[in-house]
């Protein structure tokens, strides 16, 4: 059986359950009662299935199941970019990255590429236990409609995305508003929905490519459909530099004077922000999510992510279009600020457990009020990641975050329940055809590349 219908119910058994939430636990040999979308029951194998002798049973068979990783920042639009040569000298900075990669490759795009770049994602997401995505979508000369294909492939995939259109200057006007008009469009079409898994943002590319016309425009429209933000934020000092010459304001200041900040906004990156911009992300209560694997591939420097959760500053995990194996970018969070900071105690494994399952379930109730994720517990929302994980060293809930950073493999995960719905078991995708995707993938990013060079 695939799916669970609303009310119907499923009992996964002999697993070894790591709960998190407040009170972190570990059940060996557990069991989960998965009911419609949502988790009703968990304890001992034993006492669980002499309470529901009839259930239909899923016998894990000693796997480690966790709650499935929440992705807070990615870009389903990059997929094409994995192997493609950049023409010309290799980029010496971000605005160089900008210019020679991201707004050649966006430009590419049509529809088509648009739905394979997504689908490629998501069977990344579903292979690696990724069932919470936050997208940031781009594609100049596809701009109309581009969020429904992004939206109808999440749907075939099973998973759960908030989606929005980036609005940038960049490529004129025309365009600009062409961006403004697709996550209006969007967002207004989704809000026919009920219990949807598709919720909508409103986009921003970042500061040093918005003139204040154009923000001006984008908060009068976001205010029409309650929407907040999501906006690269001081990815590069090249932002700062660009707002202060603009303006004399620094990034985060300019965009709050504009209207653009807010419980529901996420200011991602936020690299280059001094104390008095935490503050005010802070007192906003807008959102900031790390993507220290990106930065770290920019070179543009490492976000003080403890100097903003220090000062009351939400933080999240997300991974800006690398592999959506979520602990891989915990381990690169895990990793960099101790070497940033010369000083081992830097980001210790709670605090990176922090950003990936707290934070980041509590970002995905901004866009799905009635989910509870990153926790297994009752009531919570039935996502799961199953690995095939067998310890060599005693592993507690106090531990495990050493364990998924220093023993966690993708080669481990073997299954993976959205909402109570299987999407992929021993390994084997049930969504989504991986080999016919695969092959159209291949078709049309060659012929992609071969637009980007023709630039
Ligand atoms: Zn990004």
């Amino acid at each position: 059986m695939d799916t669970v219908e609303s009310g119907s119910r499923l009992l996964i058994t002999h697993a070894r359950l790591a709960t998190l939430g407040d009170v972190p636990r570990l059940i060996e040999d557990g069991a989960v009662l998965i009911e419609g979308e949502r988790i009703a029951d968990l304890g001992a194998t034993t006492q669980l299935t002499a309470h529901y002798p009839s259930v239909e049973r899923w016998d894990a068979s000693g796997r480690l199941v966790l709650p499935a990783s929440i992705c807070a920042h990615t870009h389903f639009y990059g997929a094409f970019a994995r192997g493609m040569a950049v023409p010309g000298e290799p980029a010496a900075d971000f605005p160089q990255i900008l210019e020679r990669l991201w707004w050649r490759l966006d430009k590419a795009l049509t529809l088509e590429d648009v739905r394979y770049s997504t689908l490629v994602c998501l069977i990344d997401a579903i292979r690696h236990g990724t069932t919470t995505l936050i997208d940031h979508h781009a594609s100049p000369n596809a701009i109309e409609g581009s969020l429904d294909i992004v939206a109808e492939a999440v749907r075939e995939a099973g998973l759960r995305a908030c989606l929005c259109y980036e609005v940038t200057d960049r490529d004129g006007p025309e365009r600009a508003q062409a961006g403004i008009a697709e996550n209006v469009r969007f967002a207004k079409s989704q809000n026919l929905e009920s219990r949807s898994r598709i919720a909508a943002s409103f986009g921003l590319h970042a500061s040093l490519t918005l003139s204040d016309e154009t923000l001006a425009d984008c908060v009068a429209a976001a205010r029409d459909c309650g929407l907040g933000f999501h906006v690269h934020v001081a990815e590069d000092g090249a932002d700062q530099e660009d707002s202060l010459r603009r303006c004399g304001k620094r990034v985060v200041h300019r965009l709050h004077d504009a209207g653009i900040l807010g419980p529901r906004t996420i200011a991602v990156h936020c690299v280059h922000v001094d104390d008095s911009e935490i503050a005010v992300l802070a007192e906003t209560g807008t959102w900031v999510t790390h993507q220290p694997r990106s930065n770290m591939n920019n070179g543009v420097g490492v976000a003080s992510v403890e100097a903003m959760l220090r000062a009351g500053v939400s933080v999240g995990l997300g991974n800006d279009g690398f592999s959506n194996q979520m602990f891989a970018e915990m381990k690169a969070a895990y990793l960099v600020h101790k070497l940033d900071q010369r000083d081992p105690r830097a980001m210790s494994g709670n605090v990176v457990m922090q950003l990936a399952y707290p934070n980041n379930a509590r970002l995905a109730r901004v866009f799905w009020p009635e989910v509870r994720l990153g926790e297994i517990c009752e009531g919570a929302t039935a996502d799961l990641v199953f690995l095939d994980y067998h310890p060599t060293t005693p592993l507690t809930a106090e531990n495990l975050p050493w364990h998924l950073i220093f023993g966690i493999e993708a080669s481990a995960i073997t299954a993976t329940v959205c909402a109570g719905r299987v999407l992929m078991r021993d390994r084997q995708l049930l969504t989504l055809d991986e080999k016919a995707i695969t092959a159209r993938s291949r078709e049309l990013a060659a012929r992609v590349w071969k637009r980007v060079s023709d630039q």
